[in-house]
């Protein structure tokens, strides 16, 4: 049952081939980029798992539409689909494009946010966090504390501790808050869901509070097929309807369109019904992104998104989406490659702390496990961990991340279960030999944001020394 997984729901009409390279030339390719994965050409990368924002494949009857772009200045008519698509999808009426998710987020917060005022959230996810900071607003994480033990099954690791969150509210008082973000799924969580219980106990509480509730939204359509599979009384209910009554507990939405959207770029700024709302953002979006009726999108990307919508909610896309990423977390399990669990929608999180216990956080432990992983088998995945948390910016302290994770991202319909075998295989053979494993230390670290261009060199040691001569 645990390694049963659902074959894809659609064939192959056009490839794009990989370039095979050696086990040499990855040695080298990695010394060039510094043993940083992110410096890497991605011709010098087999399977790409660095992340699933913007990497997914379009279907036939995408790029079809993207012959019906209508490249109107203004009033385009694929701003008039897009339109139709967001309201049958999420039931709401007002919308705006944006060239990605955190355009969307640089139009609405300073709309919504008073210097020192608090946003509240599961847990805010990078560019959001950094988008409530600049107009001066505080973020802060309710998640439930289940979402931090990665080994212990809990079906919506995303759902927040509203009994935390009140007894903050009541703390700071409501005008405090700017407002409520509930982000689905909880990407920083693992890609948790939320349940819709959870979604309406937070709207109650916005509600009795007089304070504003937003999604951002990038899974809603893997966080509405989780509810289907997990949550009482949903079984008999559409992936369609559960969006629908998900986001009617909302006010709005910022939307990656990279995502569950299926497009390789575009954002959505979306409103139930508040008007005043909708004309200041989008009186701010023309200066920002663009004219209201494309927002830093060409019309052929605004018709890909349409299509892309209603893509992103088929049941059978989705079961085997869901399969595949959660194929890849139960063979791992399978071998003792120690995961977070349950697995998320669309990544699975080795724990790398667990599977290199001898290395330093300080020394990244997944950081090390990405090389390696890359070596073995030309597999990219991605640390978070210390190396992304980076140091106090008051002490300068490198500051220790409470989990030191690899994450496996996986793009939306790019890649097969075959591939998903080379992953294990590889992670597998890494695990039998992972005490020879070496920590890093940096030989270029940038000031903010290094984890993206730092550069690093394996720690010479007497032992590491000599396993690294056999
Ligand atoms: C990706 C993402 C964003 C930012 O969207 P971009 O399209 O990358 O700008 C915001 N929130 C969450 C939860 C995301 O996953």
């Amino acid at each position: 049952m645990n390694n049963a997984h659902l074959a894809e729901p659609f064939k192959i009409k056009m490839v794009e081939p990989i370039r095979m390279i050696s086990r040499e030339r990855r040695e080298q390719a990695l010394i060039e980029a510094g043993y940083n994965p992110f410096s890497l050409r991605s011709r010098d990368v087999y399977i790409d798992l660095l992340t699933d924002s913007g990497t997914g494949a379009m279907s036939h009857n995408q790029w079809a539409g993207l012959m019906l772009g209508d490249e109107s200045y203004a009033g385009s008519d694929n701003f008039y689909h897009l339109a139709e698509s967001v309201a049958d999808i999420f039931g709401y009426r007002y919308m705006i494009p944006t060239h990605q998710g955190r355009g969307a987020e640089q139009v609405l917060f300073p709309q919504l946010i008073k210097p020192g005022q608090y946003v509240l959230g599961n847990m805010h996810f990078d560019t959001t966090k950094a988008h409530i900071e600049m107009p001066g607003g505080r973020a802060r994480n309710f998640v439930i504390d289940a979402a931090y033990d990665t080994t212990t099954y809990h079906p919506f690791k995303g759902n927040f501790d509203v009994e935390k969150m009140e007894r903050f509210i009541d703390d700071v008082g409501a005008e405090a808050v700017a407002f409520i973000l509930i982000t689905v799924t909880c990407n920083s969580s693992g890609g948790q869901p939320v349940s819709i219980e959870n979604i309406k106990a937070v709207h109650a509480c916005a509600k009795k509070h007089g304070i504003r509730l937003f999604f951002d939204s990038a899974r809603y359509a893997e966080n509405a097929y989780f509810i289907q599979q997990r949550e009482e009384g949903y079984s008999d209910k559409s992936v369609r309807e559960i969006v629908r009554e998900m986001y009617s507990y909302g006010d709005g939405s910022t939307v990656s369109a990279k995502k569950d959207p299926l497009v390789n770029i575009g954002g959505l700024l979306i409103f139930k019904d508040d008007e005043e709302l909708f004309r200041a953002c989008q009186a701010m979006v023309v200066p920002l992104e663009g004219f209201p009726t494309y927002g830093g999108l060409a019309g052929r990307d605004m018709e890909c998104l349409a299509r892309g919508l209603q893509e992103s909610v088929d049941e059978d896309y989705l079961a085997y989406r869901i399969s595949q990423v959660g194929y890849l977390g139960n063979r791992l399990r399978d071998a003792g490659v120690p995961i977070q669990y349950p697995t998320g929608g669309h990544a699975v999180f080795v724990d790398a702390g667990k599977m290199l216990p001898h290395i330093p956080k300080g020394q990244f432990p997944a950081h090390a496990l990405a090389n390696e992983l890359y070596i073995e088998s030309g597999v990219r995945g991605v640390e978070i961990g210390s190396l992304l948390l980076g140091r106090d910016p008051e002490t300068g302290e490198q500051q220790d991340s409470p989990m030191e994770l690899l994450r496996l991202t996986i793009p939306r319909r790019v890649y097969t279960m075959n591939h998903m075998d080379v992953v294990v295989a590889a992670l597998v053979a890494i695990q039998d030999r992972a005490k020879e494993i070496r920590g890093l230390e940096f030989t270029y670290e940038p000031k903010i944001l290094r984890h993206f261009t730092a550069r690093l060199r394996p720690i010479e040691t007497e032992s590491a020394a000599v396993a690294g001569m056999m």
